[in-house]
């Protein structure tokens, strides 16, 4: 299926085998000489300590949980280093953003896709939450074959072998509009982003869901989830009805105030705040993950809590495009998971992400360990798998198999102890990945592959390049 796509064709997956590793970073402990085997679905299916490794053993060195990345925009990557000359601010960012978006069709943005997915593996994200909108041609109009759009990122992440869950994004106004009044239409740039109202969206999500089941099912890497864009984009009757007809095991992502304009709109309007809006609706509650959450009253950051939701959230984007620092400790201490993302894709290293995390407490508070570093860690593996709806990854029996293996010796992280890594190493640390028990990148390469990920990716720019 990639013939039309030039650069490497799919590799036939390679077999699983046992693995063995050094160390294994395990609930936030250093377990030496651990031996893993998985089931044919690639979980987990035993794990001995302080074992000698087999003659048949891959044997790896140090290793962490895969790590997830419960938010990206996988094309927003086209934007990375073409953006600073001009300043600006989120909104200006965004317009750059929207001419990205217009440039894309089916062919192309799988190319993308593929490029990035491809990018994050070999750094170590081994799950992506892809948050994703651009589901029509740019004049809104379907495209002839269905959830052709889907359907490229899907194909892109079993392409490479990454684990995604397509959160299929609801985004039908561009303003919550004023108090008692509708909501602002769409704009022009956004209407490729539509689907007329929330039945619409609603008929297309349950059909893409049959569609990603009888297509990709059988890999085991495609989950479906869904999103809301922000209670900017949705408004309030039709989040209500979609609310009531998703089904409830299903992750739902939000994101939440990112900017105080959205505050600022949303108080005026209805009277409430963000959180405090999805509250009414019903909406806050386990299985949501709010994305970013940077401005937040002490009621949101009670409210939140006391759910148990998920925060996702996305320091080196949130750097870059300014929009502050998010009250992450305060939240964690209110009872919320904090998850991480990549967003825009500037940067793709999980570590990054981890450290950004922390760096932005230090910054704000004036103390150092805001979280510990199996918090971190946690963050970026469990809390993000959970958040993806791809359930428990402790490495215990019945987990996936993902790991990251990290080298210990290297200018960095020579020194480290193993346990706080994620304050050292970056993403050139990462040695190998596995996914379901099957390594699918090694050393910057995608396993059983000629291009490597950067020339995926200045090919997927030139083609884009060619068609605008
Ligand atoms: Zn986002």
């Amino acid at each position: 299926m990639t013939g039309e796509l030039g650069g490497s064709s799919p590799a036939a997956p390679e077999a699983r085998r046992p693995l063995w590793a050094s160390t294994a970073i395990i609930n936030g402990r250093a377990i030496a000489r651990v031996r893993f085997t998985s089931d044919d679905g690639g979980r987990i299916a035993s794990v001995e300590h302080d074992v000698d490794a087999r003659a048949d053993d891959r044997v790896l060195g140090t290793v962490v949980p895969g790590m997830a990345n419960a938010h990206s925009h996988a094309f927003h990557r086209l934007l990375r280093g073409r953006t600073h000359a001009d300043g600006g601010d989120f909104w200006q960012w965004r317009e750059a953003m929207y001419a990205a978006a217009a440039s894309l069709d089916p062919v192309l943005y799988r190319r993308v896709a593929r490029a990035v997915f491809g990018e994050m593996l070999v750094s170590g994200w081994t799950a992506v939450g892809e948050f994703h909108y651009v589901h029509h041609q740019a004049d809104g109009i379907p495209y002839p074959t269905r959830h052709a759009m889907e359907l490229a990122v899907s194909d892109a992440a079993v392409d490479v072998g990454i684990r995604l869950t397509l959160l299929d994004t609801a985004y039908l106004a561009s303003g919550i509009g004023p108090a008692g009044g509708p909501a602002t239409p769409l704009l022009p740039e956004q209407v490729a982003f539509g689907d007329g109202n929330a039945e619409g969206w609603l008929a297309r999500w349950h059909a893409l869901r049959d569609t990603l089941a009888a297509t990709h099912g059988s890999t085991g890497l495609v989950t479906l989830g869904a999103a809301l864009h922000s209670v900017r984009a949705v408004p309030i009757d039709a989040m209500r009805t979609i609310l009531a007809s998703l089904p409830a095991d299903v992750p739902l992502h939000l994101h939440l105030s990112e900017q105080p304009q959205e505050n600022v709109d949303t108080l005026a309007a209805t009277g409430n705040t963000p959180t405090a809006l999805i509250a009414a609706l019903g909406a806050l509650e386990e299985r949501l993950s709010l994305v970013h959450a940077t401005h937040l009253t002490d009621a949101d950051i009670e409210a939140i809590g006391r759910a148990r939701a998920t925060i996702v959230m996305c320091p080196t984007t949130e750097a870059d495009l300014g929009d502050g620092i998010g009250p992450a400790r305060r939240l964690a201490d209110a009872g919320a998971r904090i998850a991480v993302g990549s967003d825009q894709n500037a940067v793709i290293d999980p570590f990054l992400e981890l450290r950004g995390l922390e760096a932005g407490e230090r910054l704000a508070s004036g103390r150092r360990g805001r979280f510990t570093p199996t918090e971190l860690l946690t963050a970026g593996t469990a809390a993000g798998y959970e958040s993806l709806g791809l359930g428990r990854h402790t490495l215990a029996v019945g987990d996936p198999l993902d790991l990251v293996e990290v080298n210990t010796t290297s200018l960095r992280t020579t020194g480290s102890d193993p346990a706080q890594l994620a304050l050292t190493a970056t993403s050139s640390d990462v040695e190998r990945v596995v996914v379901g028990g099957r390594v699918v990148a090694e050393r910057g390469r995608l396993t059983g592959r000629s291009a490597r990920p950067e020339t995926l990716l200045a090919e997927a720019i030139v083609a884009l390049g060619s068609s605008t």
